[in-house]
């Protein structure tokens, strides 16, 4: 068969059918409008068919997409959560832990503060599930952020408890002699006609009567400042005066007959400094105890405090422990 057939065209001139010389050009051009049409047809049907068919690759990502986003929102709801029981452990922090150590509160505005402005999550804009991932993120920053002051207010009010431990252990408020080896108290603070010169007098301590040799233990944490060796019949004779570092206080424990303590060394409450005597201008064995703040007297029975005896022998007991204080 031949491939192109022969075209004739009658030619009113020489009245006779010619044979049309073939044109791959007119060929081309007669051709064009069939191709045109066919690929046209070919493309919509293409297109027709991914519209309605996903491929297995397209289905799969499509699930995996749902799964992503579902799981995502679940993730947002419980951010939502901690994120509350944040709140309550900030409001439990600021009007609890933080005004019992005498803290200011952290303000909300501070512990709530955004994380930066909203160009920070720029970098997520534009995807389908931008607004899902954008809140998880500003979710996750803020609890982060939480979670931070939170703990830079736990380190503040450890570190204030340890300043409180140290100045509640240094107050020099225990009694000195213990309570059952107490025989009473000879003398108070204040003005009394001195029982040796006789002529009225300002009594600077408290006068412990106890049998000589009964043990005297610091008042309260603290580093020996000074003693005093003296066994003339003048002044306090024997004695130790402590430095508790805190508030400008100090003790003297004076008279002693024996001092069982060394300068700057540090002593704890309960630890045993020295035993009661009569040295110094004294009728008789007891501890002149005196409390100074800043070097002046006051009278020590605004601070101290007279343990029971079974008490006064766990106080004596933690002192000899090392380490037991908080830091
Ligand atoms: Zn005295």
């Amino acid at each position: 068969m031949k491939l192109f057939k022969s075209k004739y065209k009658f030619n009113p001139d020489t009245l006779q059918y010619e044979k049309i010389k073939f044109s791959f050009k007119r060929f081309i051009l007669r051709l064009l409008p069939h191709s045109i049409a066919s690929a046209v047809f070919g493309a919509v049907l293409m297109v027709a068919y991914i519209l309605i068919f996903d491929s297995p690759e397209e289905q799969l990502l499509r699930s995996e997409n749902k799964y992503l986003k579902e799981n995502l929102a679940k993730i947002n709801e419980r951010l939502k959560v901690n994120d509350s029981i944040l709140d309550n452990i900030a409001e439990r922090d600021n009007y609890i832990y933080r005004t019992t150590f005498e803290q200011d509160t952290i303000p909300y505005t501070i512990r709530n503060a955004g994380v930066g402005g909203g160009d920070r999550y720029k970098h997520l804009d534009g995807y389908e599930s931008t607004e899902i991932v954008k809140n998880v993120s500003m979710k996750l920053d803020q609890i982060e952020n939480k979670l931070n002051i939170q703990s830079l207010s736990y380190n503040e009010i450890i570190t204030e408890l340890k300043k409180k431990e140290k100045i509640f252990h240094s107050l020099p408020v225990l009694q000195p002699i213990q309570t059952n080896e107490l025989t009473r108290i000879g003398s108070f603070y204040g003005y009394r006609p001195h029982p040796i010169l006789g002529v009225v007098q300002m009594h600077t301590g408290l006068d412990l009567v106890a049998p000589s040799g009964t043990p005297v233990y610091a008042a309260g944490d603290g580093t020996i400042a000074g003693i005093e060796r003296n066994n003339t019949r003048s002044g306090y004779g024997n004695s130790i005066v402590v430095d508790h570092g805190v508030n400008g206080l100090s003790t003297r424990y004076a008279h002693l007959s024996s001092i069982e303590v060394k300068e700057g060394q540090k002593v704890k409450r309960g630890e045993l400094i020295g035993k009661v005597g009569s040295t110094g201008l004294s009728t008789a064995p007891h501890l002149h105890f005196e409390i100074m703040i800043y070097g002046a007297t006051i009278n020590p029975l605004r601070y101290m405090i007279t343990p029971t005896a079974d008490e006064y022998e766990q106080i004596i007991k933690l002192a000899e422990y090392p380490g037991v204080s908080f830091d």
